[in-house]
């Protein structure tokens, strides 16, 4: 693989894996972070005398099919984001109406250096998400360069991030700028963590992360566990959570990653205190309850004040923090606290000197709901590739860049 400063894009035509995947309500994008994040490397293609192929998915369109089966093609087309991106360039954004299909050739073979072209989203194509061959082929033909500057979607071994990496020479192949912030910062919590080094996980489900919290557990020094998968911790260690989320059948597992992290001097710390609701509503009847002794009518739905104390002291003593995944249904104000409450402690011990990185999704959302965003050393773009890697996998993006 070269580096994206290594390559000669004169006259050449750069196919570029973005991610482009931004939130659209009514044709409207409401956050356009993403395409402000991939600017640079279509700018440097451009610059330096080549033409743009952009591919990108936007939302889940195999999730959401018309009656008859097929796709919605209108909801989900990336239209807007064309627009979009012309306005941020001020140039004109040509949109192909498939992906990889008669009218992407058509269009690539008629463009010029300097131009623009984005194909339409990866997910019209089922070949796309099952790393098809064939349409990985399609897709190498449109260019002399391949590019992947879309780190949000490096753990997915799809056509336009996997296989058509492999169809490249190593010196017609490279990261975007994006792409290697990501990797660069990812390092710095993969690779000999500064100590203390403390991680934060919450969020619903305990299944996601469970494999991750095993890998994590002989490198960091403090797990701080919040969010609905903190229950079948508190349900593992024989306390009582009422109604609370609970992942019954991983319980045995839990007690074998707790018992792990002793002998590993790894600290996993759980809520002590807990909001908890009679019902999932903003307006149900609460209660502060301890974390183990949930009545029977209740569910936990926030961490506590004295949680948010004992996780907050302990993220100021930390020199490296990594986030992912809210402490309670943070989406409703009178669950927030705790998530904000973290969220401000994180920023405080950045301010101090820790280094601090916010694993994608929810996390992110909320950091940047709250104002804090520039407060913390790094955002990521991609929550399931900053945890894939932090699992100590390769990514298959990452992967593929060495064929
Ligand atoms: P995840 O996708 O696993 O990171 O989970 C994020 C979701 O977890 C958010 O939508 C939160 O509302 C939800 N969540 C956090 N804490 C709880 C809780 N105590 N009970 C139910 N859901 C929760």
């Amino acid at each position: 693989m070269s580096t994206i400063q290594q390559i000669d894009f004169s006259n050449k035509k750069a196919i570029i894996r973005a991610d482009l995947n931004v939130p659209i309500k009514d044709g409207k994008i409401s956050d356009d972070s993403r395409i402000v994040a991939s600017l640079p490397t279509i700018q440097h293609v451009l610059e330096n005398g080549g033409a743009v192929i952009l591919m990108s998915h936007l939302g889940r369109p195999t999730k959401d099919l018309n009656e008859d089966g097929s796709i919605k093609k209108e909801k989900y087309s990336l239209a807007p984001v064309a627009k979009e991106l012309g306005q941020l360039l001020n140039t004109n954004v040509l949109l192909a109406n498939d992906f990889g299909g008669a009218d992407s050739q058509s269009k690539a073979a008629d463009l010029k250096s300097g131009e623009i072209l984005l194909l339409e989203n990866t997910r019209f194509e089922t070949g796309e998400g099952k790393g098809d061959e064939q349409l990985a082929k399609r897709l190498a033909k449109l260019a002399d360069v391949y590019i992947n500057d879309a780190f949000g979607t490096a753990h997915r071994a799809h056509a336009s991030t996997y296989k058509v990496a492999t169809l490249f020479p190593a010196d017609k192949k490279a990261f975007g700028f994006l792409m290697n912030k990501e990797l660069e910062e990812a390092r710095k919590i993969t690779e000999q963590p500064k100590k203390p080094y403390t991680v934060i996980l919450g969020g619903a489900k305990v299944s996601d992360k469970l494999l991750l919290i095993e890998k994590l557990v002989p490198k960091a020094d403090h797990l701080l566990i919040g969010g609905g998968m903190a229950y079948t911790f508190i349900k593992a260690k024989g306390g009582q959570i009422g109604k609370s989320l609970c992942e019954e059948d991983k319980i045995e597992l839990v007690r074998g990653i707790m018992k792990k992290a002793e002998e590993n001097n790894c600290s996993i710390h759980l809520p002590v205190d807990t909001i908890a609701a009679d019902e999932f509503k903003e307006d149900a009847n609460k209660k502060l309850v301890s974390t183990s002794e949930i009545p029977e009518n209740l569910m936990g739905l926030d961490i506590g004040p004295k949680t948010i104390l004992q996780y907050s002291k302990i993220i100021a003593e930390s020199a490296t923090i990594f986030w992912n995944g809210p402490m309670g249904v943070f989406e409703m104000p009178p669950y927030a606290t705790g998530t904000v409450k973290i969220a401000e402690a994180i920023s405080d011990s950045t301010a101090k000197g820790a280094y601090s990185l916010i694993g994608g999704g929810d996390s992110v959302a909320a950091v940047n709901k709250f104002g804090l965003g520039d407060k913390m050393s790094y955002l990521s773009t991609g929550g399931g590739a900053m945890l894939t890697l932090l699992e100590g996998t390769v990514l298959p993006a990452v992967e593929a860049m060495k064929h």
